[in-house]
């Protein structure tokens, strides 16, 4: 669909079981090559990947804006993020080493060597269509392993597109297709994946609500998750920050992507002494978003994805509103073809409201007074999720307790600079209902393999670790 005009834009066949099954026969035919083949050689495919996928970064961007509902340069952005991905996955491909480590024993060396898992699954959402296929695939092909993918079922088109252009470039290898498959489909192909006992890590994400489940099944078979579940961000503006950058920030946080990224800002904390000035000026700005088609040029906010979303959008604000919040901006759906809504910024009687504490997948901000940036603190951290935040500030020591122990709870905590846009070269992920999981940056590439831990001794002796004597001596 698109989400634009509410029409119908392609027909797409999900995947049955029986593909399934086919599919993974697939990858079983192809992973000991392709574990085997050195892992550099597997960095050289993922780097004419990346420069298949740079070719054609304006069409793919724009069938994520056509089928998602971004505005195109969003789209673009998110082909760039699978671009820069890959280059850094085949970086890695020459430094996935383990350590050598001092041996208690003489004349034995303990290594560890890095191997591949076999098979990984990943499982995504509807908002990045492409860019978490990118995060995981790149890491998973260098470490190895044979990669099944299965997108969210209303942006069907987004998988078949990007799916097309790297398959190609295995085909021109001579690689076995069985190294990435598609299986698109909905929960029956997902529980499918997630039964699998042959699939050791199934890289999951969405809802928190659908990533519990994934966790039960996965774990209930020992497997292994990344889960990159629902956000909840609060960015807390205190009275020395630079007010106009912080504008600029939420703004991009909260209307960009109409609200549909994870690292969204939904929850804006401000110091009581710059509340009024602050939230007047944001208010103000709102109103001058251009809303539009996506895929035209000047438009800055598109449609949410579908009806659902216009539904939990009028439910959300209904909910605050009865909760004493009052609407200052926005708060209707828009008199136009498709799923469009103001973006809208509700004022809440507390930091801590309930209505705040779920994730509404919509352009919905709640504004808050705050008095101290422990309270801040407090209320970013009495949410179930614990993925963003944001912090304005140029007082040294509100920067540092922010970040610390007994800081901000969150996997991505950013000081004077929005909760949303994060760089691949960290490591990207959240606390508590967010699930925990790691993605892109960093050391994330151990989560795609396993780790030996190899005891090598090179004597005619047979020393016990511990000193320990066993019979004989
Ligand atoms: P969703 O949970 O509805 O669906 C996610 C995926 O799970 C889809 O592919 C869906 O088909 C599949 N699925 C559904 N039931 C399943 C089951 N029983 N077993 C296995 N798979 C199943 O999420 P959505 O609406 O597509 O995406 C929005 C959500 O994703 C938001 O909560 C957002 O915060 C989250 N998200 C998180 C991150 C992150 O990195 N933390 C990034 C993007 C999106």
């Amino acid at each position: 669909m698109n989400p634009a005009t509410g029409e119908a834009v392609a027909t797409i066949a999900q995947g049955t079981a029986e593909e399934y099954k086919s599919c993974r026969a697939a990858m079983d035919a192809a992973k000991k090559d392709w574990a085997d083949m050195p892992a550099p050689k597997r960095g050289e495919i993922v780097r004419q990947i990346s420069n298949a996928i740079r070719e054609k970064i304006e069409p793919l961007g724009k069938i994520i804006a056509l089928e998602m509902g971004k505005i195109a340069p969003e789209g673009i952005g998110e082909v760039q993020e699978i671009v820069d991905m890959c280059d850094m996955a085949v970086g890695l491909s020459r430094g996935i080493n383990g350590q050598v480590i001092p041996s208690e024993r003489e004349g034995h060396t303990i290594l560890e060597q890095w191997n591949p898992l076999g098979h990984v699954a990943v499982i995504s959402a509807f908002n990045f269509p492409m860019a978490v296929l990118g995060w995981n695939m790149a890491l998973s092909m260098i470490c190895g392993n044979c990669t099944i993918w299965k997108g969210a079922p209303s942006t069907s088109l987004c998988s078949v597109a990007l799916t097309k252009v790297i398959v190609d470039v295995l085909k021109k290898n001579d690689i076995h297709p069985g190294v990435f498959v598609l299986c698109q489909g909905d929960a029956d192909v997902g529980e499918l994946i997630t039964s699998d006992p042959g699939i050791p890590l199934v890289s999951f994400t969405g809802s928190s609500k659908v990533g519990r489940r994934v966790s039960e099944v996965v774990h209930g078979r020992f497997g292994r998750t990344i889960l990159e579940c629902s956000g909840n961000a609060a960015v807390v503006v205190m009275p020395s920050a630079n007010l106009d950058l912080a504008l600029r920030a939420v703004l991009f946080g909260s209307v960009g992507t109409a609200g549909q990224r994870c690292t969204t800002s939904r929850r804006l904390l401000v110091h009581e002494t710059v509340y009024d000035e602050f939230v007047t000026k944001l208010a103000g700005s709102y109103k001058s978003v251009p809303a539009g088609n996506p895929l035209e040029e000047g438009t800055l906010l598109g449609p949410v994805h579908c009806e659902r979303a216009v539904k939990e959008y009028e439910a959300a604000i209904k909910e605050a509103t009865e909760e004493g919040g009052k609407v200052l901006v926005g708060g209707k759906r828009m008199d136009r073809p498709g799923y469009y809504v103001e973006p809208t910024i509700v004022e809440m009687p507390s930091c801590t409201s309930e209505s705040m504490k779920e994730e509404t997948f919509v352009p919905l901000l709640y504004v808050a007074k705050v008095g101290s940036l422990d309270e801040a603190i407090a209320a970013n951290n009495s949410v179930k999720q614990g993925l963003s935040c944001a912090l304005f500030s140029t007082d040294m020591r509100e920067v540092f307790k922010w970040v610390g122990p007994s800081g901000s709870d969150c996997g991505l905590v950013n000081v004077n600079a929005g909760s949303s846009g994060a760089e691949i070269g960290g490591a990207f992920g959240g606390e508590k209902e967010t699930g925990g999981g790691r993605e892109s940056g960093s050391n994330a590439w151990q989560q795609y393999m396993r780790r030996s831990t190899c005891t090598i001794n090179f004597t005619d002796e047979l020393p016990l670790a511990q000193g320990i004597k066993f019979g004989g001596e």
